[in-house]
């Protein structure tokens, strides 16, 4: 455990084993499943409900496409689901993790599971079925712009090019073949309502920013939860980078100031994120958050005292060995804080004779 962990609560201090579903609250519970990464595991949440006069269930996030994935999903269905049906899907932003399953378990999809609706912010959805058709520009090309960018951020080693371009060609619509056609958008601050007659619990939705362009997280007031996603996690920070979509992008202080959302939220609020486990200390982890980023950009600025590309900021904000999914993140995170201290002037950006930006503080 890293130190930092220490001053956060965990009231459940085992996992689940990948696929088994726990309760947490009544009508509230925890499963994870498992990914193909180095962060090996994502956590979804199930919430009994009723629509319409119809029990059944609602889910948040559905986790990436695979038969190992649909066959976790497969054994809820029979065991926890006791014959009710899946009656809406929530998915918090379109990162693969989140919304690979989508087509198979809400309505719209070409083979699906169920026919229930699939609620979104309008931004993640257009992006995640813009970045799921692999036809064109967005998938055949995707791992050439990518390779071009992080080249032009100073990754120079031919070997690791190679991978890029190979990786990025259809990555995300291998991970998320389809998004269902249609949604039903959800914004900042709408309530929504979850629960059987009687039991409902009334979520807030809150926007944040700089992790996915309008990434949902829920807060129950009266239940002190909060279904945080990936904008608050408990071990790792959540990851801020720039891609090459937006290869100008500012996404660090736009995190950091959607952080702010949460501090208006009890001290006492369980926390429900996306990966590691549900912890109390949504404060406590919020000002950690603001600290390292603060620590990062120092560390980054000392650096860019002679000119320095993102590449050559890695080894000073990654000590450990990276894999190439790792490198690709940690490249954007890099860019991510060279951006924060561009914008705000502290450093400028200079183009090399061999193409690659590097930034010098002022
Ligand atoms: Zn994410």
């Amino acid at each position: 455990m890293n130190p930092l962990e220490h001053e956060l609560v965990y009231p459940w201090p085992g996992l689940p084993a990948p696929g088994e579903v726990s309760e947490l609250r009544p009508g509230l519970l925890w499963v994870r499943m498992r990914l193909p990464f180095a962060l090996d595991h994502i956590n979804l949440w199930l919430l009994d409900d009723e629509i319409d006069g119809v029990r059944g269930w609602t889910i948040v996030d559905c986790g990436i496409t695979s038969d190992e994935t649909k066959a976790a999903w497969e054994n809820i269905f029979d065991t926890v689901f006791a014959g009710r049906p899946l009656l809406r899907l929530i998915a918090t932003h379109f990162h693969p993790d989140h919304l690979g399953l989508a087509h198979w378990l809400a309505a719209g999809g070409e083979r699906r599971r169920w026919s229930a609706p699939l609620w979104m912010s309008a931004t993640e959805w257009t992006i995640g079925r813009l970045l799921s058709q692999t036809k064109g520009e967005l998938g055949d090309e995707a791992g050439e712009r990518s390779a071009a960018h992080f080249a032009r951020h100073g990754l120079a080693d031919p070997e690791s090019l190679a991978k890029v371009r190979a990786r990025g060609a259809g990555y995300y619509s291998k991970l998320v073949p389809a998004v269902p056609p249609s949604y039903r958008r959800i914004q900042h601050g709408q309530s929504i309502a979850v629960g059987p007659h009687g039991a409902r619990r009334v979520f807030e939705v809150i926007v944040g920013h700089g992790h996915a362009p309008e990434h949902v997280s829920l807060f129950c007031a009266s239940d002190r939860l909060l279904i945080s996603g990936d904008m608050v996690l408990p071990r790792i920070s959540t990851n801020v980078s720039v891609f090459e979509v937006e290869p100008e992008g500012n996404p660090l202080p736009q995190y950091l100031h959607s952080l702010d959302r949460y501090l208006q939220l009890p001290e006492d609020t369980l926390v429900l994120p996306s990966h590691g486990k549900p912890f109390y200390g949504l404060h406590r982890r919020i000002a950690q958050q603001h600290a390292h980023h603060q620590a990062r950009l120092e560390e980054v600025l000392a650096a860019c005292a002679k000119p320095a590309s993102a590449a050559d900021i890695l080894p000073v904000l990654f000590a450990r060995e990276l894999d190439l999914h790792q490198t690709t993140f940690a490249l954007g995170e890099s860019l991510a804080h060279l951006h924060a201290l561009w914008f705000d002037g502290r450093v400028e950006r200079r183009a090399g004779n061999d193409g690659v930006l590097r930034f010098v503080a002022v």
